[in-house]
């Protein structure tokens, strides 16, 4: 039988934290890729808190050329923040959060914000250079701790979350609404999760969490995860939890 020697698509990932004032920085990520590596190369943005590099990553890699991988964790994060406020004990989020986003960041031997900032920047680029190793794919890592120059969030924002595709165009689906939003990125709800409960107790009160679908995505799937959502969001009380679903077709 002859060989097919079929040639990946090329591709890249971005990393970020779920915080709105980093859209811009990483919608000018994606440009400076289009143009070093072309219009055509497949670009994935996964978001969370903290830009924790998760395993879709190693899994796009896996299954693409991957190029390079962008890492963009911020200063001023609310989500280290956060962490911190866990590991000096003042409040006690689901085993979940902990273990993914909180422990890790215990090693840090410090708990100033700063350090714990810098520590998980470090932190996310050894775990994604040894994935990318152990898979034996040669992928440029790319860290840089997003300094936001004071950018605050204005006080009239609207507040909400949105959970996107990692392939979805923030303009279409997001509008002006996106100021003071959380926004997560993944093609995986159950990754999610976690920094959807982070999101929410940062943001209470908030506005609908928007969940945006490609249309592809079976509808069933995307109610099923709204029942999830309500389950592990309990402490948000019933009538504050609006949850509002958006269909795009174009996810480039
Ligand atoms: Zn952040």
């Amino acid at each position: 039988m002859e060989a097919v020697q079929r040639k990946k698509l090329e591709s890249a990932a971005i990393v970020g934290c779920m915080d709105s004032r980093l859209t811009e920085r990483i919608q000018k990520a994606k440009a400076r890729l289009r143009e070093e590596y072309g219009p055509g190369i497949d670009i994935h943005v996964y978001r969370n808190a903290g830009a924790r590099v998760i395993s879709e990553i190693f899994e796009q890699a896996e299954h693409t050329d991957m190029k390079v991988l962008v890492l963009m964790p911020h200063k001023d994060c609310k989500a280290v923040g956060y962490a911190r406020e866990v590991i000096l004990g003042e409040i006690h989020p689901s085993p979940a959060i902990k273990k993914i986003f909180v422990e890790p960041l215990k090693a840090a031997g410090s708990n100033s914000r700063s350090s714990l900032e810098q520590f998980n920047a470090d932190l996310q680029r050894e775990v994604a250079i040894a994935g990318l190793e152990n898979l034996k794919r040669d992928v440029e890592v790319d860290l840089s701790l997003v300094d936001l120059n004071g950018k605050s969030v204005p006080k009239n924002a609207r507040r909400s979350i949105y959970i996107v595709p990692s392939q979805c165009d923030y303009r279409e689906v997001m509008g002006d609404d996106k100021k003071g939003a959380f926004v997560l990125q993944s093609d995986k709800f159950d990754d999610i999760i976690p920094d959807l409960q982070v999101a929410a107790e940062l943001l209470s009160p908030m506005l609908p969490i928007v969940i945006v679908t490609d249309g592809k995505a079976a509808g069933h799937k995307t109610r099923e995860f709204e029942k999830t959502i309500r389950q592990k969001l309990k402490t948000v009380p019933e009538n504050e939890l609006e949850i509002e679903v958006r269909s795009v077709n174009s996810m480039k």
